[in-house]
Protein backbone atom coordinates (compact mmCIF):
# COMPACT_ATOMS: atom_id res chain seq x y z
CA UNK A 1 0.00 0.00 0.00
CA UNK A 2 1.24 3.78 -0.67
CA UNK A 3 0.32 7.10 0.86
CA UNK A 4 1.44 10.76 0.65
CA UNK A 5 0.59 11.00 4.49
CA UNK A 6 0.35 8.07 7.34
CA UNK A 7 -1.16 8.64 10.40
CA UNK A 8 -0.56 6.51 13.63
CA UNK A 9 -3.59 7.02 15.97
CA UNK A 10 -7.14 8.07 15.08
CA UNK A 11 -7.80 9.88 18.58
CA UNK A 12 -8.49 13.67 19.03
CA UNK A 13 -4.94 14.75 17.24
CA UNK A 14 -5.21 12.01 14.57
CA UNK A 15 -8.55 13.06 13.15
CA UNK A 16 -8.04 16.86 13.16
CA UNK A 17 -4.29 16.16 11.45
CA UNK A 18 -5.94 13.65 8.91
CA UNK A 19 -8.52 16.22 8.02
CA UNK A 20 -6.16 19.43 7.22
CA UNK A 21 -3.49 17.13 5.80
CA UNK A 22 -6.03 15.51 3.48
CA UNK A 23 -7.35 19.38 2.50
CA UNK A 24 -4.49 20.41 1.45
CA UNK A 25 -4.69 17.67 -1.09
CA UNK A 26 -2.67 14.38 -0.01
CA UNK A 27 -3.30 11.54 -0.14
CA UNK A 28 -3.73 10.07 3.44
CA UNK A 29 -3.85 7.03 5.78
CA UNK A 30 -5.21 6.99 9.24
CA UNK A 31 -4.54 3.78 11.05
CA UNK A 32 -5.48 2.98 14.48
CA UNK A 33 -5.56 -0.67 16.00
CA UNK A 34 -9.13 0.13 17.34
CA UNK A 35 -11.96 -0.69 14.79
CA UNK A 36 -13.87 2.38 16.10
CA UNK A 37 -11.88 5.78 15.58
CA UNK A 38 -11.66 8.25 19.15
CA UNK A 39 -12.37 5.76 21.57
CA UNK A 40 -10.87 7.89 24.47
CA UNK A 41 -12.45 11.08 22.68
CA UNK A 42 -15.98 9.21 23.26
CA UNK A 43 -15.21 8.95 26.93
CA UNK A 44 -13.89 12.61 27.43
CA UNK A 45 -15.74 14.77 29.73
CA UNK A 46 -17.47 11.97 31.72
CA UNK A 47 -19.22 11.27 27.98
CA UNK A 48 -19.87 15.00 27.50
CA UNK A 49 -16.39 16.20 25.75
CA UNK A 50 -15.27 19.46 27.50
CA UNK A 51 -13.51 19.80 23.80
CA UNK A 52 -11.72 23.25 24.54
CA UNK A 53 -11.87 26.01 27.05
CA UNK A 54 -13.29 29.90 25.77
CA UNK A 55 -10.20 31.45 26.37
CA UNK A 56 -7.28 33.57 24.71
CA UNK A 57 -4.37 31.42 24.09
CA UNK A 58 -2.30 33.04 26.28
CA UNK A 59 -4.64 31.61 28.85
CA UNK A 60 -4.25 28.02 27.27
CA UNK A 61 -0.41 28.55 28.24
CA UNK A 62 -1.55 29.55 31.79
CA UNK A 63 -2.85 26.09 31.96
CA UNK A 64 -0.08 24.16 31.24
CA UNK A 65 2.65 23.07 33.79
CA UNK A 66 6.13 23.56 32.87
CA UNK A 67 6.77 25.10 29.51
CA UNK A 68 4.14 25.41 27.44
CA UNK A 69 6.23 28.17 24.96
CA UNK A 70 6.64 25.14 22.29
CA UNK A 71 2.69 25.20 21.63
CA UNK A 72 2.86 29.23 21.02
CA UNK A 73 2.85 29.02 16.77
CA UNK A 74 0.17 25.70 16.40
CA UNK A 75 -2.02 28.02 19.14
CA UNK A 76 -2.06 31.02 17.85
CA UNK A 77 -3.03 29.56 14.60
CA UNK A 78 -5.61 27.35 15.96
CA UNK A 79 -6.90 29.28 19.61
CA UNK A 80 -9.99 28.13 21.31
CA UNK A 81 -12.27 30.35 19.64
CA UNK A 82 -11.03 29.14 15.94
CA UNK A 83 -11.78 25.61 17.17
CA UNK A 84 -15.21 26.28 18.59
CA UNK A 85 -15.87 27.88 15.32
CA UNK A 86 -14.35 24.85 13.37
CA UNK A 87 -17.27 22.87 15.21
CA UNK A 88 -19.78 25.08 14.91
CA UNK A 89 -19.13 26.11 11.66
CA UNK A 90 -19.27 22.15 10.64
CA UNK A 91 -23.05 21.95 12.13
CA UNK A 92 -22.23 21.06 16.16
CA UNK A 93 -23.58 23.18 18.10
CA UNK A 94 -21.72 24.44 21.31
CA UNK A 95 -22.20 25.58 24.91
CA UNK A 96 -20.05 27.01 27.43
CA UNK A 97 -20.59 26.05 31.33
CA UNK A 98 -18.46 27.01 34.78
CA UNK A 99 -14.57 27.95 34.35
CA UNK A 100 -15.41 28.53 30.50
CA UNK A 101 -15.47 24.64 29.66
CA UNK A 102 -17.15 24.64 26.23
CA UNK A 103 -19.11 21.06 25.50
CA UNK A 104 -21.57 19.99 22.68
CA UNK A 105 -24.99 21.11 23.41
CA UNK A 106 -26.05 17.09 22.84
CA UNK A 107 -23.89 16.46 25.83
CA UNK A 108 -22.66 13.77 24.15
CA UNK A 109 -18.80 12.78 23.21
CA UNK A 110 -19.80 10.43 20.06
CA UNK A 111 -21.02 13.65 18.48
CA UNK A 112 -17.59 15.16 18.77
CA UNK A 113 -15.81 11.98 17.44
CA UNK A 114 -18.71 11.24 14.73
CA UNK A 115 -18.53 14.92 13.36
CA UNK A 116 -14.59 14.24 12.64
CA UNK A 117 -14.55 11.03 11.29
CA UNK A 118 -17.50 12.37 8.87
CA UNK A 119 -15.50 15.28 7.78
CA UNK A 120 -12.06 13.04 6.96
CA UNK A 121 -14.54 10.87 4.95
CA UNK A 122 -15.70 13.23 3.32
CA UNK A 123 -12.47 14.91 2.68
CA UNK A 124 -11.29 11.48 1.18
CA UNK A 125 -8.83 10.30 4.74
CA UNK A 126 -8.70 6.31 3.89
CA UNK A 127 -9.09 4.54 7.42
CA UNK A 128 -7.58 1.47 8.28
CA UNK A 129 -8.02 -0.80 11.01
CA UNK A 130 -4.12 -1.60 11.83
CA UNK A 131 -1.89 -1.72 14.72
CA UNK A 132 1.48 -0.03 13.41
CA UNK A 133 4.71 -1.86 14.54
CA UNK A 134 7.64 0.45 13.33
CA UNK A 135 8.24 3.34 11.54
CA UNK A 136 10.67 2.87 8.39
CA UNK A 137 12.82 5.64 8.54
CA UNK A 138 16.23 5.62 5.33
CA UNK A 139 19.42 8.00 5.74
CA UNK A 140 16.98 10.13 7.96
CA UNK A 141 13.66 10.28 6.10
CA UNK A 142 10.42 8.65 7.00
CA UNK A 143 9.74 6.22 3.94
CA UNK A 144 6.40 4.02 5.85
CA UNK A 145 5.37 2.24 8.36
CA UNK A 146 4.64 -1.64 8.98
CA UNK A 147 2.27 -3.63 10.40
CA UNK A 148 2.21 -7.07 11.41
CA UNK A 149 0.74 -7.45 8.02
CA UNK A 150 2.04 -5.21 5.09
CA UNK A 151 4.36 -2.33 4.77
CA UNK A 152 2.87 1.38 4.16
CA UNK A 153 5.00 3.44 2.17
CA UNK A 154 4.82 6.82 2.59
CA UNK A 155 6.83 10.03 2.53
CA UNK A 156 5.52 11.65 5.74
CA UNK A 157 4.01 9.99 8.94
CA UNK A 158 2.34 11.43 12.07
CA UNK A 159 2.48 9.69 15.09
CA UNK A 160 -0.43 10.65 16.90
CA UNK A 161 -0.33 7.43 19.70
CA UNK A 162 -1.58 9.67 22.73
CA UNK A 163 -0.09 8.26 26.15
CA UNK A 164 0.10 5.61 28.63
CA UNK A 165 -3.32 6.78 30.18
CA UNK A 166 -6.29 4.82 30.28
CA UNK A 167 -5.13 1.78 27.87
CA UNK A 168 -7.99 -0.05 27.06
CA UNK A 169 -8.47 3.10 24.77
CA UNK A 170 -5.47 1.65 22.81
CA UNK A 171 -3.33 4.45 23.94
CA UNK A 172 -0.46 2.08 25.12
CA UNK A 173 2.85 4.25 24.39
CA UNK A 174 4.05 2.98 21.07
CA UNK A 175 4.91 6.31 20.29
CA UNK A 176 6.96 6.79 22.70
CA UNK A 177 9.42 3.72 21.50
CA UNK A 178 8.85 5.37 17.70
CA UNK A 179 10.01 8.31 19.01
CA UNK A 180 12.94 6.64 20.42
CA UNK A 181 13.84 4.58 17.31
CA UNK A 182 13.98 7.20 15.55
CA UNK A 183 16.45 9.04 17.84
CA UNK A 184 14.28 10.86 19.76
CA UNK A 185 14.40 11.91 23.59
CA UNK A 186 11.43 10.83 25.31
CA UNK A 187 11.31 12.74 29.02
CA UNK A 188 10.27 11.08 31.97
CA UNK A 189 6.81 9.85 32.05
CA UNK A 190 4.47 9.95 34.80
CA UNK A 191 0.63 10.02 35.50
CA UNK A 192 -1.44 13.47 35.71
CA UNK A 193 -4.76 14.41 36.97
CA UNK A 194 -4.86 11.51 38.59
CA UNK A 195 -5.91 10.36 42.44
CA UNK A 196 -3.81 10.10 44.85
CA UNK A 197 -2.58 7.63 47.39
CA UNK A 198 -2.31 8.30 51.32
CA UNK A 199 -1.67 5.64 53.41
CA UNK A 200 -3.37 7.42 56.10
CA UNK A 201 -5.81 5.04 57.60
CA UNK A 202 -8.72 7.65 58.09
CA UNK A 203 -9.02 8.10 54.29
CA UNK A 204 -10.15 4.04 53.92
CA UNK A 205 -12.48 4.82 56.91
CA UNK A 206 -14.18 7.91 55.14
CA UNK A 207 -14.45 5.77 51.75
CA UNK A 208 -17.12 7.53 49.88
CA UNK A 209 -17.71 10.75 51.88
CA UNK A 210 -17.52 13.73 49.17
CA UNK A 211 -16.68 17.03 50.53
CA UNK A 212 -18.06 20.19 48.69
CA UNK A 213 -16.80 23.85 48.80
CA UNK A 214 -13.53 22.69 51.19
CA UNK A 215 -9.76 23.88 49.86
CA UNK A 216 -6.94 21.63 49.27
CA UNK A 217 -3.45 22.47 50.11
CA UNK A 218 -0.86 20.53 49.01
CA UNK A 219 2.91 21.09 49.88
CA UNK A 220 6.09 20.04 48.38
CA UNK A 221 9.24 19.04 50.51
CA UNK A 222 7.34 21.31 53.00
CA UNK A 223 6.58 23.99 50.88
CA UNK A 224 3.37 25.40 49.98
CA UNK A 225 2.76 24.02 46.36
CA UNK A 226 -0.63 24.71 45.23
CA UNK A 227 -4.11 25.57 46.87
CA UNK A 228 -7.93 25.12 45.24
CA UNK A 229 -11.23 25.08 46.39
CA UNK A 230 -14.14 22.94 45.26
CA UNK A 231 -14.62 19.50 45.58
CA UNK A 232 -12.82 15.92 46.81
CA UNK A 233 -13.63 12.56 47.60
CA UNK A 234 -12.28 10.14 50.19
CA UNK A 235 -11.88 6.45 48.62
CA UNK A 236 -10.05 3.36 49.76
CA UNK A 237 -6.47 4.47 48.88
CA UNK A 238 -6.78 8.01 49.43
CA UNK A 239 -8.38 11.09 48.20
CA UNK A 240 -9.74 11.66 44.21
CA UNK A 241 -12.33 14.13 42.92
CA UNK A 242 -11.44 17.03 40.66
CA UNK A 243 -9.46 19.13 43.28
CA UNK A 244 -7.25 16.14 43.88
CA UNK A 245 -6.70 15.61 39.72
CA UNK A 246 -6.02 18.78 39.42
CA UNK A 247 -3.47 19.26 41.98
CA UNK A 248 -1.89 16.03 41.22
CA UNK A 249 -0.77 17.74 38.16
CA UNK A 250 1.07 20.52 39.53
CA UNK A 251 2.72 17.13 41.89
CA UNK A 252 5.85 16.98 39.40
CA UNK A 253 8.13 15.08 42.17
CA UNK A 254 6.13 12.49 43.51
CA UNK A 255 8.53 9.72 44.40
CA UNK A 256 11.33 11.79 45.05
CA UNK A 257 10.39 14.72 47.46
CA UNK A 258 7.53 14.50 50.10
CA UNK A 259 3.75 15.32 50.01
CA UNK A 260 1.32 16.36 52.35
CA UNK A 261 -1.94 17.47 51.92
CA UNK A 262 -4.35 19.67 54.45
CA UNK A 263 -7.76 20.33 53.79
CA UNK A 264 -9.56 23.41 55.24
CA UNK A 265 -12.84 22.36 55.64
CA UNK A 266 -14.58 25.79 56.05
CA UNK A 267 -12.66 27.84 53.57
CA UNK A 268 -15.42 30.78 53.66
CA UNK A 269 -14.64 31.53 57.46
CA UNK A 270 -11.62 32.90 59.01
CA UNK A 271 -10.55 31.77 62.06
CA UNK A 272 -12.27 34.52 63.52
CA UNK A 273 -15.36 33.47 62.48
CA UNK A 274 -14.84 29.91 62.42
CA UNK A 275 -14.00 30.24 65.92
CA UNK A 276 -17.12 31.89 66.65
CA UNK A 277 -19.43 29.40 65.11
CA UNK A 278 -17.67 26.52 66.78
CA UNK A 279 -18.42 28.80 70.42
CA UNK A 280 -22.25 29.16 69.19
CA UNK A 281 -22.34 25.43 68.30
CA UNK A 282 -20.56 23.83 71.51
CA UNK A 283 -23.16 26.45 73.36
CA UNK A 284 -26.31 25.01 71.44
CA UNK A 285 -25.03 21.43 72.46
CA UNK A 286 -23.58 22.52 75.63
CA UNK A 287 -24.76 19.15 76.96
CA UNK A 288 -24.10 16.24 74.36
CA UNK A 289 -20.73 14.70 73.43
CA UNK A 290 -18.45 16.40 71.33
CA UNK A 291 -19.32 13.77 68.52
CA UNK A 292 -22.76 15.06 68.38
CA UNK A 293 -22.05 18.58 69.43
CA UNK A 294 -20.14 19.76 65.96
CA UNK A 295 -23.48 17.57 63.74
CA UNK A 296 -24.67 20.96 62.06
CA UNK A 297 -20.51 21.71 61.32
CA UNK A 298 -19.25 18.81 59.81
CA UNK A 299 -20.36 15.42 57.59
CA UNK A 300 -21.09 12.83 60.19
CA UNK A 301 -18.15 9.69 59.02
CA UNK A 302 -15.61 12.77 59.49
CA UNK A 303 -16.24 14.18 62.82
CA UNK A 304 -14.44 11.03 64.67
CA UNK A 305 -11.81 11.55 62.93
CA UNK A 306 -11.41 15.06 63.14
CA UNK A 307 -11.15 14.56 66.57
CA UNK A 308 -8.67 11.88 66.64
CA UNK A 309 -6.30 14.58 64.66
CA UNK A 310 -7.26 17.13 67.49
CA UNK A 311 -6.47 14.41 69.75
CA UNK A 312 -9.65 14.88 71.76
CA UNK A 313 -11.93 12.27 72.94
CA UNK A 314 -15.18 11.75 71.05
CA UNK A 315 -17.25 11.26 74.22
CA UNK A 316 -15.67 14.61 75.90
CA UNK A 317 -18.79 16.83 76.74
CA UNK A 318 -18.89 19.87 74.61
CA UNK A 319 -19.22 22.02 77.47
CA UNK A 320 -15.68 20.64 79.26
CA UNK A 321 -13.90 21.77 75.63
CA UNK A 322 -11.07 23.83 77.27
CA UNK A 323 -10.45 27.14 75.46
CA UNK A 324 -6.50 25.32 74.48
CA UNK A 325 -8.91 22.29 73.17
CA UNK A 326 -11.08 24.41 71.30
CA UNK A 327 -8.24 26.14 69.47
CA UNK A 328 -6.79 22.67 68.13
CA UNK A 329 -9.70 21.88 67.32
CA UNK A 330 -9.94 24.56 64.86
CA UNK A 331 -6.89 23.99 63.68
CA UNK A 332 -7.62 20.62 62.71
CA UNK A 333 -11.02 22.13 60.90
CA UNK A 334 -8.85 25.13 59.00
CA UNK A 335 -6.06 22.36 57.82
CA UNK A 336 -7.16 18.16 58.25
CA UNK A 337 -3.37 16.69 57.50
CA UNK A 338 -2.97 14.22 55.06
CA UNK A 339 0.15 11.90 53.70
CA UNK A 340 0.38 11.39 49.84
CA UNK A 341 3.17 9.31 49.13
CA UNK A 342 1.48 8.38 45.70
CA UNK A 343 -0.37 8.85 42.24
CA UNK A 344 -2.85 5.56 41.12
CA UNK A 345 -1.34 4.34 38.06
CA UNK A 346 -2.06 5.31 34.23
CA UNK A 347 -4.86 3.31 33.80
CA UNK A 348 -6.27 5.83 36.44
CA UNK A 349 -5.07 9.22 35.16
CA UNK A 350 -6.25 11.36 32.47
CA UNK A 351 -3.21 12.40 30.88
CA UNK A 352 0.33 11.83 30.58
CA UNK A 353 2.79 14.00 31.73
CA UNK A 354 6.17 13.83 29.75
CA UNK A 355 6.77 12.35 26.29
CA UNK A 356 8.87 13.43 23.20
CA UNK A 357 11.16 16.44 23.63
CA UNK A 358 9.63 19.29 22.60
CA UNK A 359 13.32 20.82 21.61
CA UNK A 360 13.38 18.14 19.36
CA UNK A 361 10.59 19.20 17.43
CA UNK A 362 9.92 22.16 15.17
CA UNK A 363 7.15 24.49 16.60
CA UNK A 364 5.93 25.73 13.63
CA UNK A 365 5.55 22.83 11.39
CA UNK A 366 5.66 19.52 14.15
CA UNK A 367 8.34 17.88 12.41
CA UNK A 368 10.96 15.94 13.70
CA UNK A 369 14.38 18.22 13.73
CA UNK A 370 16.16 14.54 13.43
CA UNK A 371 13.96 12.38 10.70
CA UNK A 372 12.44 13.82 7.82
CA UNK A 373 8.79 13.97 7.27
CA UNK A 374 8.27 12.13 10.53
CA UNK A 375 5.52 14.89 12.70
CA UNK A 376 4.22 14.35 16.38
CA UNK A 377 1.12 15.51 17.38
CA UNK A 378 -0.83 14.90 21.02
CA UNK A 379 -0.62 13.42 24.16
CA UNK A 380 2.93 12.03 23.06
CA UNK A 381 4.61 15.26 23.05
CA UNK A 382 5.85 16.11 26.27
CA UNK A 383 3.27 18.85 27.33
CA UNK A 384 0.17 18.11 29.34
CA UNK A 385 -2.62 20.77 30.98
CA UNK A 386 -5.06 21.18 34.15
CA UNK A 387 -8.51 19.98 33.64
CA UNK A 388 -10.86 22.35 31.95
CA UNK A 389 -10.67 21.35 28.10
CA UNK A 390 -7.04 22.26 27.77
CA UNK A 391 -5.72 18.75 27.13
CA UNK A 392 -7.33 18.60 23.86
CA UNK A 393 -7.04 22.26 22.89
CA UNK A 394 -3.32 20.74 22.64
CA UNK A 395 -4.31 17.56 20.76
CA UNK A 396 -6.64 19.94 18.15
CA UNK A 397 -4.01 22.65 17.62
CA UNK A 398 -0.80 20.25 17.30
CA UNK A 399 -2.56 18.08 15.25
CA UNK A 400 -4.06 20.67 12.80
CA UNK A 401 -0.32 22.00 12.35
CA UNK A 402 1.39 18.75 11.98
CA UNK A 403 -1.90 17.52 9.39
CA UNK A 404 -1.06 20.85 7.28
CA UNK A 405 2.50 20.93 7.18
CA UNK A 406 2.66 17.48 6.39
CA UNK A 407 0.37 17.37 3.47
CA UNK A 408 1.75 20.81 2.29
CA UNK A 409 5.03 19.33 2.36
CA UNK A 410 4.10 15.99 0.67
CA UNK A 411 2.39 18.20 -2.19
CA UNK A 412 5.62 20.30 -2.38
CA UNK A 413 7.71 17.34 -2.98
CA UNK A 414 5.80 16.03 -5.59
CA UNK A 415 5.73 18.86 -7.78
CA UNK A 416 9.58 19.23 -7.61
C1 LIG B 1 -11.45 9.52 31.06
C2 LIG B 1 -10.81 10.69 30.34
C3 LIG B 1 -11.51 11.88 30.23
C4 LIG B 1 -10.93 12.97 29.60
N1 LIG B 1 -11.66 14.12 29.47
C5 LIG B 1 -11.11 15.20 28.86
C6 LIG B 1 -11.88 16.38 28.65
O1 LIG B 1 -13.09 16.42 28.92
N2 LIG B 1 -11.24 17.44 28.08
C7 LIG B 1 -9.92 17.41 27.70
O2 LIG B 1 -9.41 18.41 27.22
N3 LIG B 1 -9.20 16.28 27.83
C8 LIG B 1 -9.76 15.18 28.38
N4 LIG B 1 -9.03 14.02 28.49
C9 LIG B 1 -7.66 13.98 27.89
C10 LIG B 1 -7.78 13.78 26.37
O3 LIG B 1 -8.71 12.78 26.09
C11 LIG B 1 -6.42 13.41 25.76
O4 LIG B 1 -5.46 14.35 26.14
C12 LIG B 1 -6.53 13.34 24.22
O5 LIG B 1 -7.47 12.37 23.85
C13 LIG B 1 -5.18 13.03 23.60
O6 LIG B 1 -5.37 12.88 22.23
P1 LIG B 1 -4.32 12.10 21.35
O7 LIG B 1 -4.80 12.18 19.95
O8 LIG B 1 -2.96 12.55 21.63
O9 LIG B 1 -4.38 10.58 21.87
P2 LIG B 1 -5.61 9.54 21.95
O10 LIG B 1 -6.89 10.25 21.89
O11 LIG B 1 -5.31 8.69 23.13
O12 LIG B 1 -5.47 8.68 20.62
C14 LIG B 1 -4.38 7.81 20.39
C15 LIG B 1 -4.81 6.77 19.37
O13 LIG B 1 -3.65 6.09 18.87
C16 LIG B 1 -3.98 4.73 18.66
N5 LIG B 1 -2.74 3.96 18.66
C17 LIG B 1 -1.81 3.89 19.65
N6 LIG B 1 -0.78 3.09 19.28
C18 LIG B 1 -1.07 2.66 18.02
C19 LIG B 1 -0.41 1.80 17.09
N7 LIG B 1 0.76 1.23 17.37
N8 LIG B 1 -0.99 1.55 15.91
C20 LIG B 1 -2.20 2.09 15.59
N9 LIG B 1 -2.87 2.92 16.43
C21 LIG B 1 -2.31 3.20 17.62
C22 LIG B 1 -4.91 4.41 19.83
O14 LIG B 1 -5.70 3.28 19.55
C23 LIG B 1 -5.71 5.70 19.96
O15 LIG B 1 -6.91 5.65 19.24
C24 LIG B 1 -9.60 12.90 29.08
C25 LIG B 1 -8.91 11.68 29.19
C26 LIG B 1 -9.50 10.59 29.80
C27 LIG B 1 -8.73 9.29 29.90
Amino acid sequence: MKADVVIIGAGASGLMAAFFAAKQGADVLLMDKNQKAGRKLRITGKGRCNLTNDCEAADVLHNIPGDGRFLYSALTAFPPHEVMRFFEGHGLALKTERGHRVFPVSDNANDVADLLVHLCKDTGVRFCTSEVKKIIIRNDRVCGVETSEETVFSEACIVCTGGLSYPLTGSSGDGYRFAKDAGHTVSELRPSLVPLVSPDPCCERMQGLSLKNVALRIYEDGKPLCREQGEMLFTHFGISGPLVLSASARMRRIGELPYRAEIDLKPALDEQTLDRRLLRDLKAYRNRSLRNALADLLPHTMIPELLKTADLPEELPANALTKEMRHRLLTKLKAFPLTITGTRPYAEAIVTAGGVKTTEVNPRSMQSKLVHGLFFAGELLDLDAYTGGYNLQIAWSTGRLAGISAGKQCLSENTV
